[in-house]
This record gives C-alpha cells, structure tokens and sequence, in this order.
C-alpha cells in the first residue's frame, strides 16, 4: 500500500565532519570482473528503447474514461486517476491473460475520499481522515485514494504522470491477489519489489505509444516516474524508517527497470529467494539506522568534501583540483555549468555555494511537503560536487571528457566515492538516506551524470545505474564499465 510514512525527522543527513585521523583511503578495494554492461552503459538507450523527449501525460482532446469512482466530488484529480486507472485495465486486460492463463477480472471499484475532513466512514476498515494514502485493499478488492493531500500533491511535484505512476503500482498489488502470485507468507519487500516491476511493465508500455490516455517520454517523463517510486512509500506492514521493508531506492529503480526492459513476467519471477540473493548489496555502512538531521551545504562543508574526495581518490596520482567558491567558472575550454564548473585548462572546480545549497534543499511548498516522503536533500547536493570533481581525476587519467558517456562514468565515480566514504577512517560518513537522496537526485537533476559541458545522459535508469555500479564495484569499475 502507498504510503503516508512521514519520516520522524530527516534520517537524510550525514555528511558528519568526524575529522579522524585519515587514513589513505582507496577507492578501488574490489575487484573489477566483467565488461560493460551494454543495455546500460549505452546513454542513448533505455531498457531496449531509444531514449525519447516529447510530450508526456495526459493527451490532449482524448475522452474521459467511463469508470465510476465512488464518493468522487467530481474533481480533476478524481478525472485524472479514473483516466489512469482506465489504462492500466487496458494494459492488464491485455497482458493478464497471457501471463496467467486466465481471463482479467479489473478491480471491484474504485473509491474517492477527502483526508483533510473529518469523516465517520471508513474505507478499508480505517478512518480516512489524514488518511493521506493510496492502497489496493484486499479484503474487498478495490483501489482506494486521497484526493484531498495526496494526488494533488504528487501531481504538483511529479506531473500526471506521477499519479498514473503510483496508481500502477496500487495496481500491480490487485494483480498479485487477483492471481495469486505469493504465499501468504511472502515478505512485504517481495510484494512491493513485484508491484515496481509491474509498474514498469506498464509503462514500457506507456512509453511505447500503447496507452489511450496518456503518452510518456522516455527521458524526463519516465524520470518523473522514478522519482515517484522513490518519494512516495508504502506504509502498511512496514516500520516507518525501515529501509529493509520497501528496499533502497536502488532495489525499487532496479525491480521497475526489469518491468519496463524485460515485461511482467519478470515480475513474476520476483520470489522471496531471487530477493534475497540480489538486495542489500550495499556497503554495511549503508544499513539502517537513523541519521541526525539534514547537513547544510555550506562552504565548510563542501571544503570537507572536498578534503574527503581528494583523499579518495589520491590512489590515483593525479593533479588535484584547485577549488575556487567565488570566482565566475570561465574557461578556455569547457563551459560554465553551475553550479559545479569544472575547468580543464586550469584544473579547477568552481562552486556556487548558494546555488548548490539550493539543489540540497527539500521542496518546501505545501503541496510537497504533504507528500510522505521527500528524499532529495543534502546530499543529492554532494553527488553531483562529487560527479563534478570527478571530472578532474578523468582528465588526469587521460580519459576524454566529452559526451553523455562521460555523464555516466561521472555518476559512477561519484558512487564509488560514496562507497569509499563508509571506509574506516574517511572523513565524511553517510547513512542510507543519503542514497534515496542520491538516486532522488540523479533522477531529478542531469548535471551530476553530464559531461564536462553539462551534457547529460538522458536517461534516469542509466544514471542511477552508473551511480550504484560505482557503489557496488568502486570506482575503479567505472572506467572500465563506460570507457
Ligand atoms: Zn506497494
């Protein structure tokens, strides 16, 4: 079910200053085994598809679906989510019968409700009221939303599309009871893991033109769609800052890029031991725990990340950058992309502290802050000074710094960073909603998988891939991964 797991204050943060004594810290500890990954390491492909813009949401002039939303007020958000809901039955009316051998039955009804009043009627055995939340309810077999917070809060910060998102995901639970996928014992993760991947089954199809109602690009458009998936949570059967019940936001981008690349028989094939074998990967440092509060991007901070990235990646003998914090970023031969510029002909980086201070910053507006979870933060800001910087050991290592390519190799650098932070005895430690920050971040903002000019890799997949390659592998991986 979606949520309204509001987090108990930031458990973002953690960029703690800890000046210990510094160890030498390498950032290629693990061994590099394999070749490039092409289906990701190729900047102009997402899960098989050429990377698209265009329109996406809504198409103009089409009829509003004939579906019967319960207690609706007659509203636009009420329209828009009939409109979803209407081709996700087209989608699954389609596909259903082929996965399961079995003809579709869609949901029993669709139900409208108000968390901002006051209600005596429940929906799903629970009072709506601040019931702000989007869910499949089992027992009776219906889709249940808040029009009053919730969508109107995701369309404000995620488009259309957003909502057409979370309502794919509530539909992909009704597909798992309705075809009795899982045992009853199947842990939530599982659940959750098979209803991302069958949202990205559908929007493959989306993004394929299929849809009656709505259209989706396969670069911004589908990097909203991610964007949801991570700032919007599920709150039934999950502890509210367990990262373990829903995944990281690696795990959530990974479950919805086997829906869209491979279609919903690989969410089929999510078990509880395919789950196992493949999550929480990452660093033990990254396990969960609760962090102390947001960071502040200021100009002390960033002179201590700095410090830490030079400490990183001094393994590899090349000249470090000069950092300048208040000169123009002009340069001979490179652009200015603020606010991180990196200059090849002077090996400088120069940041504008106020401006990255801004792209750290949570959204603020009402509408956002309703939302259960807001994950961009201190340090989607970090990621992308890190990606920036990187840009100065590529050139050191003599790698050619143009192209979207060079976008990608930035992102994983800038994770292999990550990961050698968690290294006893680095200066700067994260916790691990520093990484739903990260992914929030390279889904939302393109600069910290660009190239030296600020061009970047379009799509969010292949960001969030290199980004967690570099986590995984270290930051060796990634020249030999997007060379
Ligand atoms: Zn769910």
């Amino acid at each position: 079910m979606m949520g309204s797991t509001r987090r108990r204050g930031h458990r973002g943060a953690m960029l703690a200053t800890l000046v210990v004594t510094l160890a030498l810290v390498s950032a290629c500890s693990s061994v590099v085994n394999g070749k490039a990954n092409s289906i990701y390491s190729d900047p102009n492909m997402v899960g098989g598809l050429r990377v698209t813009t265009g329109p996406s949401g809504l198409r103009p002039g089409v009829a509003q679906a004939d579906l019967t939303v319960e207690n609706s007020s007659g509203d636009n958000i009420d329209a828009l989510a009939a409109n979803a809901v209407s081709d996700i039955q087209v989608y699954w009316r389609e596909n259903y019968p082929k996965l399961f051998n079995a003809s579709f039955q869609p949901v029993d009804k669709l139900v409208s409700y108000d968390s901002t009043t006051q209600s005596r009627d429940k929906v799903c055995a629970t009072s709506t009221t601040d019931l702000v939340n989007a869910f499949y309810c089992p027992s009776n077999d219906f889709i249940a939303w808040d029009r009053g917070t919730l969508l109107p809060a995701v369309k404000a910060r995620f488009t259309d599309m957003g909502v057409v998102s979370v309502l794919a995901h509530e539909y992909g639970h009704a597909i798992q009871e309705h075809a009795k996928i899982n045992p009853q014992s199947t842990p939530t993760i599982v659940e959750e893991q098979q209803a991302d991947c069958f949202d990205g089954a559908f929007m493959r199809w989306v993004a394929e033109g299929n849809a009656p109602h709505f259209t989706l690009n396969t670069s911004s458009g589908l990097n909203t769609t991610l964007s949801t998936m991570i700032a919007v949570r599920d709150k039934v059967g999950t502890a509210p800052n367990s990262r373990n019940a829903h995944g990281s936001a690696f795990d959530r981008v990974t479950a919805f890029q086997f829906g869209f690349t491979d279609g919903p028989g690989r969410c089929v094939d999510i078990t509880t031991d395919e789950v196992n074998k493949r999550i929480n990967k990452l660093p033990a440092q990254f396990g969960d725990n609760e962090g102390s509060g947001e960071f502040p991007v200021n100009a002390e901070d960033i002179t201590a990340v700095v410090t830490s990235l030079n400490e990183v990646f001094r393994a590899n003998n090349v000249a470090e950058p000069t950092i300048s914090l208040n000169g123009s970023g002009a340069c001979s031969d490179a652009a200015t992309t603020p606010p991180v510029s990196y200059c090849p002909a002077t090996n400088t980086l120069t940041v504008d502290v106020a401006e990255l201070a801004k792209r750290g910053q949570k959204p603020s507006s009402d509408a956002n802050s309703a939302l259960p979870d807001s994950v961009s933060g201190d340090f989607s800001a970090y990621v992308l000074l890190a990606a920036r910087y990187t840009l100065s050991v590529q050139k050191g290592l003599g790698a050619n710094l143009n192209g979207a390519l060079v976008g990608l190799r930035s992102a994983c650098y800038a994770g292999g960073y990550a990961a050698a932070t968690t290294i006893a005895g680095s200066s700067v430690s994260l916790s691990p909603g520093d990484l739903d920050e990260a992914v929030s971040g390279l889904l939302s903002d393109g600069l910290a998988a660009s190239d030296v000019n600020g061009k970047e890799a379009p799509s969010g997949f292949t960001r969030v891939q290199a980004f967690r390659t570099g986590v995984l592998d270290g930051a060796k991986a990634c020249a030999v991964v997007y060379s």
